[in-house]
Order: structure tokens, then sequence, then C-alpha cells
């Protein structure tokens, strides 16, 4: 990991390329809650966590008054009671069976959880995500349950060989995010474009993304598979 003099200039850096165009969601996997709570100190605007097990031992020590928590990465479903009342949003529904355990556990807990609907922008056989031509449909089903509010999209494009290459996908984000926020879906808020990381931040950030979601250019390389 970075140096905390390093993760200060990098969180600078970063904030003034997106000009504030769009929020900056610090991914803190493996990040330990010392250095996350120094990054809230530097100005991040929040944070994402990756994984229900990970998250759980970290949540204490978090300072959960200066920040939101989203989870980002791949949940499974058995899982979401795990977490359903520690975090304030879930990017990465993607599929029926995961809203319906969301509605379930947020059902009892009385509580409406916000989410993104992740979206397989590539078309990767291999990566989560509704394909796009069944993204409209999957947003009006998420709004058919009471206790999910639809947010917006997230997407993890394929990974690029050069600057630029995700431009496409960014800007096919942005018109599946302008043609499902015209339908206007029940019980959703759609101000939420989660789109762009470390490599390709800037260019999500001229597509029109709201949320970037960034890691490594942050906290410095880890050893550890994005999921
Ligand atoms: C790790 C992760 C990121 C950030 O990745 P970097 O390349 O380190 O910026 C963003 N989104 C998700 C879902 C992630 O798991």
């Amino acid at each position: 990991m970075n140096s905390y003099e390093q993760i200060a200039k990098n969180i600078e850096r970063i904030k003034k390329e997106l000009g504030g165009r769009a929020r900056l969601l610090a991914a803190t996997k493996t990040v330990p809650p010392e250095a996350i709570n120094f990054a809230l100190d530097c100005g991040i605007d929040l944070i994402g966590e990756n994984r229900v097990n990970e998250l759980l031992e970290k949540y204490e020590l978090i300072d959960r008054s200066r920040t939101e928590i989203h989870f980002i990465g791949a949940l499974q479903t058995n899982k979401v009671k795990y977490i359903i009342d520690k975090v304030d949003m879930i990017h990465s529904v993607d599929r029926v069976s995961l809203a319906d355990e969301i509605e379930r556990q947020a059902a009892k807990k009385g509580i409406i959880m916000p989410v993104l609907a992740e979206i397989n922008i590539g078309g990767e056989e291999t990566k989560s995500g509704i394909s796009p031509d069944k993204a409209a449909e999957f947003c009006k089903y998420i709004g058919s349950l009471p206790h999910l509010k639809l947010r917006g999209l997230m997407a993890i494009p394929p990974k690029s060989e050069n600057f630029g290459d995700n431009r496409k996908y960014f800007c096919e984000m942005k018109k599946i995010f302008i043609d499902i926020s015209a339908l206007n879906v029940d019980n959703s808020i759609m101000d939420i474009l989660s789109i762009g990381m470390s490599d390709d931040y800037i260019e999500a950030a001229e597509c029109g993304s709201t949320m970037v979601r960034i890691g490594s250019a942050i906290f410095g390389k880890r050893n550890y598979p994005i999921g």
C-alpha cells in the first residue's frame, strides 16, 4: 500500500481531475480501517467494500459518521442478511434472485435499500450483470419490490489495453441510463451512474459518470482480484 503522504497526494490529484463532475468513492478492499479513515480526512466522498467478511471485520473501526458505505462486489444471495443493515447502497444487483433476497431481508428489518442495477456492458460471458437489452425489464422488476429503491446503474467494462478504449462502453451506459430514467420506474430516483475505475475514471467522467470507484490509483497496487 502507498504511504499516507502518497495517498493524500493521489486523492488531491484525482479530485482535481474530476472537477466535481463525479463523486469519489474509494474502493477500499484490502485497505485497513486506519487508512480508510485517513482517506476520509483527505476528502474522499465515500467508500465501497467488496467482500462481506472483510466488511464485517472492518465495520466497527471505520468512521461511519463521516461516510456512507456502499457494497460494490459480487454478492452471494445467502450473505445479504449480514450486510443489509450495514451498507447504505448495493451497486452490484445483477440478478432477480439477488433482488428478491434483498427485498426479503430489507422487509424483515423494515428498511428500504438503495440499489444500482449492474449492467454487463461488454457482454462478457465471464462477467456478472444484466445484458443491456434486458436492463429496462430488470429495472422495472426492481421497481416492483417495495423495499428496494432503484438509484441508477453500475458497470465494469472489459479490461482495456489503451486509454480511450472504454469510452464507447461508458457512452453506451449513459444512453441506457437516460433511457431507463425516462421510464420513470416505480420506487426509483435515477441519480447515480457508477462507472469509472483507476485506469479510466477520466473517460467515465467525460461520459457522464456521477460516481467513480477508485482503488489502486489512491492506495496503490494490491494482490486481490476484482469481484
Ligand atoms: C476493486 C474495484 C474497483 C476499483 O478498482 P481499481 O482498479 O483498483 O480502481 C472498482 N469497482 C469494483 C467493483 C471493484 O471491485
